[in-house]
């Protein structure tokens, strides 16, 4: 019980993906309690998360002697062994434990996640494969979809809007997008404003809809 504190988190199953995700939890402040049943998978991470214990999650009794009913948040990070991610899945829902996310390796796998009720199911690798897609396409250094029909894009600046305030560039009107933030090499990133005046070696971020922010990036 000591380990379900107010910002903590259980992940289960610690591969590659619930190992990056547990740690970068631990890295933003949060607990988490990390569940598996390779003790090559538990070993390698004991000690980088608040507590780290090899066992099958399957197993009701191993859930509940961990606490995990106590958890407010859950993280089923088993792909591979779809029966597996199932069944701790429905242990997690049964102890009624609110925000469960779940990873999912294929379409129909997200399918029975999503009927089971799970809130948040995510497809790392699909996902993972559309995002590169935009960036191989173009000369984005990052793409951020955040859904319907927005995105967020990370890229240089093309030189005809450099030297001038960004407000004169007429970008918005023309391109359907907006300049939110910039950066120079060495310094930290800044709103932009309309007297935001861009320089050559900027990299700047650019919102808008996918089709327009990725056009506008695309500018040579
Ligand atoms: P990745 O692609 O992120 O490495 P995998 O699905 O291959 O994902 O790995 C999932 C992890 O979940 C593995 O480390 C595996 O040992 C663990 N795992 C699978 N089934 C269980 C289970 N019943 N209980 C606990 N951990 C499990």
């Amino acid at each position: 019980a000591e380990v379900a504190a107010a910002d903590s988190v259980v992940v289960i199953g610690l591969g590659r993906f619930g190992q990056a995700l547990a740690l970068e939890l631990m890295d933003n402040g949060t607990d988490v309690l990390g569940i598996d049943e390779r003790e090559d998978a538990a070993q390698s991470l004991n000690g980088l998360l608040t507590h780290v214990v090899q066992a099958d999650a399957t197993k009701e009794e191993a859930l509940r002697q961990l606490s995990v009913h106590e958890f407010d948040r859950a993280v089923v990070a088993i792909g591979t062994d779809i029966e597996a991610s199932i069944l701790v899945t429905s242990l997690l829902l049964r102890f009624g434990i609110r925000d469960i996310w779940a990873k999912a390796v294929s379409d129909p796998h997200g399918a029975i996640l999503e009927q089971l009720g799970v809130g948040h199911v995510v497809y790392p690798e699909k996902d993972m494969g559309r995002r590169v897609a935009h960036l191989v396409r173009g000369r984005m250094q990052d793409y951020i979809e955040v859904g319907d029909d927005f995105a967020l894009v990370k890229t240089t600046v093309h030189p005809e809007f450099l030297g001038r305030p960004l407000g004169e560039t007429g970008i918005r009107g023309r391109f359907g997008v907006t300049v939110t933030a910039f950066k120079r090499e060495g310094q930290p990133w800044s709103y932009a404003t309309a007297e935001t005046v861009l320089e050559p070696g900027d990299t700047i971020l650019v919102t808008g809809p996918v089709r327009r922010a990725e056009s506008f990036s695309q500018r040579m």
